[in-house]
């Protein structure tokens, strides 16, 4: 992909980074930060106080990867981030923002930065996790990952929640559709392997 880092108005631009757990989103957010800090590049990294996996001020993904970051309670907290030299917004888990979250990026592209925002397209039981289609809608550039299923190894554009029981046997977790609170876990699944 040829990334336009040149400053002003005209420069702005709107890249997300899709898909369901583990398909690599914060690994490929964390990537494009380190590019644009290797180019000089004010960069701001911006994660949500709901993110208790992270912790505050660092995004980090499930393979050990982490970059320092800013941490917000809300959307409308970010364009206040920006400093002279900022050029690239970068903001991890964007379902944690919601749907204020599409005004706010596009405001900050409209106004020259490019904004890159990774977040969960899909919630645990498969349905569209705003604000990430809207996003999506708006943005010059979408890179929909997929994890690997579970189950099978196919490519897994789903992840389903799990009963925190495993039997005696080791088999296979199965999902579930209500809240079982603290002892659930999750598994990328494919389009097969979702439902059972
Ligand atoms: P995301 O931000 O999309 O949840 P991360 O970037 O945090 O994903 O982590 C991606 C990494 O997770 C992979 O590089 C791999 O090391 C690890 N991983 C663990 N389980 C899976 C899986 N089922 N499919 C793909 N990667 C997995
Ligand atoms: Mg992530």
């Amino acid at each position: 992909m040829t990334e336009r880092m040149d400053h002003g108005p005209g420069a702005g631009r709107l890249e997300v980074v899709a898909g369901p757990m583990f398909a690599g989103k914060t690994e490929e957010l964390v990537r494009r930060v380190h590019r644009a800090q290797v180019a000089g590049r004010g960069v701001v990294v911006v994660g949500h106080a709901l993110d208790t996996r992270s912790g505050p001020g660092r995004v980090a993904s499930h393979s050990g990867l982490e970059v320092a970051s800013s941490t917000v309670g809300s959307a409308a907290e970010i364009p206040a981030l920006v400093e002279p030299g900022t050029r690239m917004v970068a903001v991890d888990e964007a379902q944690f923002f919601g749907t204020e979250l599409v005004d706010v990026a596009v405001r900050l592209a409209d106004g020259g930065l490019v904004v890159v925002v990774a977040g969960l397209s899909v919630t645990f039981d498969g349905r569209p996790f705003d604000p990430l289609p809207g996003l999506m809608a708006v943005a010059e550039s979408v890179t929909k990952l997929t994890a690997v299923c579970a189950v099978c190894g196919r490519d897994a554009a789903y992840h389903v929640r799990l009963s925190g029981a495993v039997s005696a046997e080791g088999d296979a977790l199965r999902p579930v559709a209500a809240h079982v609170g603290g002892t659930e876990s999750y598994q990328a699944r494919c389009r097969l392997h979702r439902a059972r």
